[in-house]
């Protein structure tokens, strides 16, 4: 069994129950697994002959980043999107997804999760497109941990299914795909959106994510003209209302955005521990109303919130060191410095994201005995400088750019910043030349033309 063992980092972030940062610390892996964290010359002992051996003296250890909710199909819309509103750009992106290609539909999954695996994130959650086998090979291929669904939908987007294909599709999608890459690839279930899916699809797929226990996601209150649009469709009933009706209230639920919600829509996802993937850096550009809903408060009633980055042509970018930092606008909104620390900002995305993918027994801290997922930054840098908190050095100054070496499954996939199971200069041609044909087709070169003179 392949061991590799971490020596001397200058600090180990472990996020277990207690927190525990060790100082000059060591870790042992093998195979997939943590065998061993401590002091490192307590865990040198341990390591098998033969071990690999990273020496982190300059390093900073711990979890991988989770990213809740990534869009891998919509990459080629980044840059076309300036000046949409939510509900353009949702359109807009819709129609991405069905004219694109499927080679074009690959590098996109590819793309985003190179840029996710060499920012630190070691999961990334689809909320589920249409090239579903396109988003599984490029993640074999890459080696990222992801959860995967595909979109169900039966009313009001340009994909025409009836409900009885959404539900088929979600299922064999389930079927051949649960556990893929020796358990990297998790499935579950996707309703598109809280105005998109009828009550009969919402109610089966219910049903069917208690069949085979796994997890729903969905779309939901992303902003006031899709919640208005659900009330004129549903009789007056907001979402989270209807889905509370349906019985899909539950902890394997996890809705994105919920950025227009009632007191009592707000005390419901509590009281039925539903989970939250929150996307600031996509609900702030197509100005979605974030600041205007009830985060803060849900934060402080232990609501479980994790972060995502949402679609490229929102977000622009997937480092969740800076979708991590983008939380701190609540502070200047509610008058308030107190809000969001570093610390709760960190758990927030790691220890909150593997609770809501309901994959916390394996992922999110570095103990013995979880899969061994890590990241290693690198501390010799000016925005690390001087380094007397390392917590707060990481959340509010430091960004991707700091990640050396990336672990998942005990498996090297990043190491002096390159990563080493694709050739990164191919993949990003490829993605141009299949990207730059699937925008134009799509029409949304126009949007993205320079409004300064080339010449
Ligand atoms: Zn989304």
């Amino acid at each position: 069994m392949a061991a590799v063992f971490i020596q001397n980092a200058r600090y180990v972030l472990t996020m277990d129950p207690d927190r525990a940062i060790i100082k000059d610390g060591g870790i042992l892996i093998e195979g997939d697994r943590i065998v061993r964290v401590g002091k490192s010359s307590e865990v040198a002992g341990t390591a098998p002959p033969g071990a690999k051996v990273i020496d982190a003296r300059d390093r900073l250890v711990m979890p991988g980043l989770v990213n809740t909710h990534v869009h891998l199909t919509q990459l080629h819309d980044r840059g076309c999107t300036t000046g949409f509103f939510a509900p353009t750009y949702v359109a807009k992106i819709h129609h991405l997804e069905n004219v694109q290609d499927r080679e074009a539909a690959y590098y996109s999954v590819l793309c985003q999760c190179l840029e996710a695996l060499k920012t630190g994130t070691t999961i990334v959650v689809d909320p589920g497109g249409y090239a579903i086998e396109e988003m599984v090979s490029a993640i074999e291929t890459l080696g990222i941990r992801a959860l995967l669904s595909r979109s169900l939908t039966d009313l009001g987007t340009e994909v025409q299914e009836t409900t009885e294909d959404a539900v088929r599709a979600g299922k064999d999608f389930l079927d051949r795909y649960q556990g893929a890459a020796g358990g990297r690839i998790r499935i579950g279930l996707s309703l598109r959106g809280d105005r998109m899916v009828s009550d009969e699809l919402a109610r089966r797929v219910s049903r069917m994510a208690q069949e085979y226990g796994v997890g729903i996601q969905s779309h939901m209150a992303a902003c006031q003209a899709f919640v208005d649009k659900h009330k004129e469709t549903f009789h007056g009933l907001t979402p989270v209302e209807r889905f509370h009706r349906i019985g899909l209230l539950g902890p394997n639920l996890l809705l994105t955005h919920c950025n227009i919600l009632t007191e009592r829509e707000a005390g419901l996802l509590r009281d039925h521990e539903v989970k939250i993937a929150r996307c600031p850096t996509s609900e702030l550009i197509l100005a979605m109303g974030m600041l205007h809903g009830r985060h803060v408060e849900m934060h402080r009633d232990g609501v479980c919130q994790s972060l995502g980055s949402g679609g490229a042509g929102a977000s622009n970018f997937h480092d969740m060191f800076r979708v991590m930092y983008t939380l701190i606008v609540h502070r200047d909104y509610h008058l308030d410095a107190t809000l969001f620390s570093p610390e709760e900002i960190l758990e927030i995305c790691v220890t909150n994201g593997v609770r809501a993918l309901q994959w916390e027994d394996d992922l999110g801290s570095l103990e013995s005995g979880k899969k061994a997922d890590m990241i290693l930054l690198d501390l010799i840098r000016p925005e690390w400088t001087p380094l007397l908190n390392p917590v707060a050095n990481l959340v509010m100054g430091a960004t991707g750019a700091s990640v050396d070496t990336v672990i998942i499954d005990g498996r090297i996939l990043v190491e002096g910043g390159r990563v080493l199971t694709v050739d990164e200069e191919d993949v990003l041609a490829l993605t141009q030349e299949t990207g730059s044909r699937a925008a134009e087709k799509a029409g949304l070169l126009a949007n993205g033309r320079l409004r300064w003179p080339v010449r």
